[in-house]
């Protein structure tokens, strides 16, 4: 029996941070950036009015007040998108929307607020100074400067900057695409109804969410009969499209243990039992040439989904190049709103409610039970050497992916 921390730590090792690929920005959100990028050009690109107003010469407006406002001709409209140069006289002014260049010669915009709005000529209530409500080119970013950073992660905001910074492709580090097999005799496809002794292959479904959960492009392959020659065909096929594989079923101790039969001859894949539970029996190593990291996974949902949050999401994490925190990765503080044991010389993995930080159980905690598994927010991680919960006692949670809708 080998500890969770030893299972995760030989993934960890293995796995490599995918090769970077140049990508459309539409593409690239979720994605780290693979290098510096500069902007193309400055924010803004050129001096343009930050209010609906007017563009003055700030020193025509000077002592403007509502006792005694300043009276300026209006000759002309500048809408946003207007792309002629304009230039303004002193003495004059242009009725300007947010956004629309500065005519040449105007130093500050008056708000449509402190006028009388007129469209011929316009009662100004309030003084200016130079540079009032004016946007300056480059103000906000210049031309040539490292805008981003190599390492970053792209979200909408950092989206925006490279669209707006003339950068439509950048480098990223691809989302891992991960090819998904369920195994076994027993599974029907999704929306089928099973027969006596069937049940649907929810496992499969079930990862694939997993999967684009941590930002990762899933390939689901349904289920896969429990037959050596089916299983190392399927296998094949997928390693073209896939930067991993992850199996379910047919790993432990049982006659028809298909997955562990089929890869244990190939020699790159190790089974060992993990001291943990749910989710003991576990496999993991690489196949192909291009070396594609496979996890084999138990064949009961809770185990399945307790091994993906425990030992792939870290290595997908890894792989899309995101640094990860080391074991234990994301733990939430948690009090135990009720007593209960665990089993000794495991890690166990509980599912608990969380009302703010308390948590009790989410029901039946069998490795079948998917129940109290989707009632669940969290993973309770108790820690092999702990067998008895007491209420108030400290937990470490590991937060259920897509339970904040991601
Ligand atoms: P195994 O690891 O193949 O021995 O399967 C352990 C348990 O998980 C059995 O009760 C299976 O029927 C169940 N199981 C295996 N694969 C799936 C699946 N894809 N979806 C739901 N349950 C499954
Ligand atoms: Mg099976």
């Amino acid at each position: 029996m080998i500890s969770v921390e030893e299972h995760l730590t030989r993934i960890l090792e293995t796995v490599q941070v995918i090769r970077p690929f140049e990508q459309g920005v539409l593409d690239a959100q979720g994605c780290v950036l693979a290098e510096d990028v500069k902007a193309r050009g400055s924010l803004p690109g050129f001096t343009n009015s930050a209010m609906d107003g007017y563009a003055v010469h700030a020193a025509d407006v000077v002592g403007a007040s509502d006792e005694h406002p300043v009276v300026l001709p209006v000759v002309n409209d500048i809408a946003a998108g207007n792309t002629n140069a304009l230039s303004l006289a002193q003495g004059q002014t242009m009725r300007i929307m947010t956004g629309a260049p500065m005519p040449r010669g105007a130093d500050a915009v008056v708000a449509v607020e402190n006028t009388d709005g007129g469209v011929v000529k316009v009662a100004i209530r309030a003084a200016s100074v130079v540079g009032q409500h004016v946007r300056e080119v480059g103000e906000d970013v210049e031309e040539g400067v490292v805008v981003l950073r190599s390492g970053t992660l792209l979200g909408p905001g950092q989206i925006a900057l490279l669209a707006a910074a003339g950068v439509a492709r950048v480098r990223v580090v691809p989302r891992p695409r991960v090819v998904v097999i369920s195994t076994g005799d027993e599974l029907v496809e999704v929306g089928q109804t099973p027969r006596f002794g069937q049940i649907v292959d929810s496992n499969s479904v079930m990862l694939t969410a997993a999967v684009t959960s941590v930002g990762a492009t899933p390939y689901r392959v349904g289920g896969v009969a429990d037959d050596a020659r089916t299983l190392m065909a399927t296998l094949e096929g997928q390693l073209v499209r896939a930067d991993a594989i992850i199996t379910t079923g047919g790993v432990s101790m049982g006659a028809f243990d298909t997955v562990k039969e089929v890869l244990s001859r190939v020699g790159t894949v190790q089974f060992d039992k993990v001291a943990m539970r749910p989710g003991m029996p576990q496999g993991f190593g690489v196949l192909g040439e291009e070396q594609v990291p496979v996890f084999t996974l138990p064949g009961n949902p809770v185990s399945a989904l307790v091994s993906f949050h425990v030992f792939v999401a870290p290595a997908l994490r890894a792989m899309a190049g995101r640094p990860e925190p080391s074991f234990p990765p994301g733990y939430v503080p948690a009090v135990a709103a009720e007593p209960f044991t665990s089993v000794p010389g495991k890690m166990e993995f509980m599912r608990v409610v969380l009302d703010d930080d308390r948590a009790r159980l989410a029901g039946g905690q069998g490795s079948h039970m998917l129940g109290a598994l989707a009632a669940a927010d969290a993973l309770a991680v108790i820690p092999a050497d702990v067998t008895q919960i007491a209420e108030g006692d400290a937990l470490d949670c590991l937060p259920l992916l897509g339970r904040e809708g991601q």
